[in-house]
């Protein structure tokens, strides 16, 4: 059955006090060199280093996460930690070629509490998530992505504001401004937290039923055309 379509006009409008840290020339190179520097926020004092989005310059499909995670901060790689491999398997079986997806986050610093020698996740605030909403932006402004998929609901409230609930609309295909295409679904993350063995299961086979809905509207030639992207070497935060 193809998906429920609607155009979504109310939209939360990007407030950008990143906009000082953002460069002039606006590809995903120079993007990701700058963001490399960025301190518009408390988020970059503890984490080791920005997370920038990685994937084809020309890729038609954007998959935005919520922050990087521990292994992410340690990698300065998105999705390469356990939620990423959750990922992987359900691209693999919705049979979305990986290599030709560009994924992100709303947020590109780790935020975590420390509880001995580990490092928890912390849900970034909404005005963290604001803040770092400029790259984001800036990074959509760039690519042009065909479609937009969102996981979780951080993710989703950065571009529907806080008051998008994921349970109503995870799996729904709209029209907006940012995107031909824009869907929510579950993030790998909350997946892996989910405890009874039969949700999670259930969430799995979820999350891969709404991520094979991106052929329905970027054909497979569309997502192939993209050029299989370098492995991107994290610029290391500078001393501050
Ligand atoms: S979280 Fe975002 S806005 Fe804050 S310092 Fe990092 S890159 Fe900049």
């Amino acid at each position: 059955m193809s998906p429920a379509r609607r155009t979504r006009t109310e939209t939360t409008p990007p407030i950008t006090p990143v906009a000082a840290f953002l460069p002039s020339e606006r590809s995903l190179p120079a993007l990701r060199e700058a963001a490399a520097r960025c301190e518009a926020c408390d988020l970059f004092r503890p984490a080791t280093q920005t997370v920038f989005g990685e994937g084809p310059e020309n890729a038609s499909v954007m998959l935005v996460g919520e922050q990087p995670g521990d292994r992410e901060d340690r990698e300065g790689r998105p999705f390469v930690g356990p939620a990423g491999r959750l990922l992987d398997e359900a691209l693999a079986l919705a049979e979305v070629p990986r290599p030709r997806v560009y994924v992100t986050n709303a947020v590109k610093h780790f935020k975590f509490e420390e509880r001995g020698k580990r490092r928890l996740h912390q849900r970034p605030t909404t005005k963290e998530i604001r803040v770092c909403s400029g790259w984001l932006f800036a990074e959509i402004e760039a690519l042009k992505p065909q479609m937009i998929v969102c996981l979780g609901a951080t993710a989703a409230q950065t571009f529907m504001g806080p008051s998008f609930r994921l349970t109503q609309h995870r799996g729904e295909v709209i029209t907006t401004p940012w995107a031909p295409f824009w869907m929510a679904t579950y993030h790998p993350s909350a997946i892996l937290r989910m405890i009874e063995e039969n949700v999670r299961a259930a969430a799995r086979e979820a999350l891969i039923s709404d991520l094979r809905q991106i052929l329905n509207h970027v054909p497979l030639d569309a997502l192939e055309a993209a050029s299989r992207p370098d492995v991107v070497e994290a610029a290391p935060r500078p001393d501050v």
